[in-house]
C-alpha cells in the first residue's frame, strides 16, 4: 500500500477529493495531464497530491488532451 504521510503530525493524510486533475507546465506551456487525489491532514489541515504513475494525456495527443481538460473537476498546476 502507498500513502502519504504527514510528518509533521505522524498521521496518514485522507482523501478529500478524488480525481483531481494535475496538469504539468513548463513555464506557461501545458505539458501533460495526469489524475490524482487531493489529500489532506486530519489533524493539521495540511494538502498534498497524490498523483496516478501515467497522464491521461501529453499535450501533443491534442484531442486527448482537450477531453481530459474538459472532464477535470479541479485542476492543479504544477510547474518545474
Ligand atoms: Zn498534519
Amino acid at each position: 500500500m502507498s500513502g502519504v504521510i504527514c510528518v509533521k503530525c505522524g498521521l496518514w493524510m485522507k482523501v478529500e477529493t478524488n480525481g483531481v486533475t494535475v496538469e504539468q507546465m513548463s513555464g506557461a506551456r501545458p505539458i501533460s495531464l495526469t489524475s490524482a487525489d487531493l489529500l489532506k491532514c486530519p489533524k493539521c489541515g495540511a494538502e498534498a497530491v497524490l498523483t496516478a504513475e501515467k497522464p491521461l494525456a501529453e499535450s501533443y495527443q491534442e484531442k486527448e488532451y482537450a477531453f481530459w481538460r474538459k472532464k477535470a473537476i479541479k485542476i492543479i498546476k504544477v510547474t518545474n
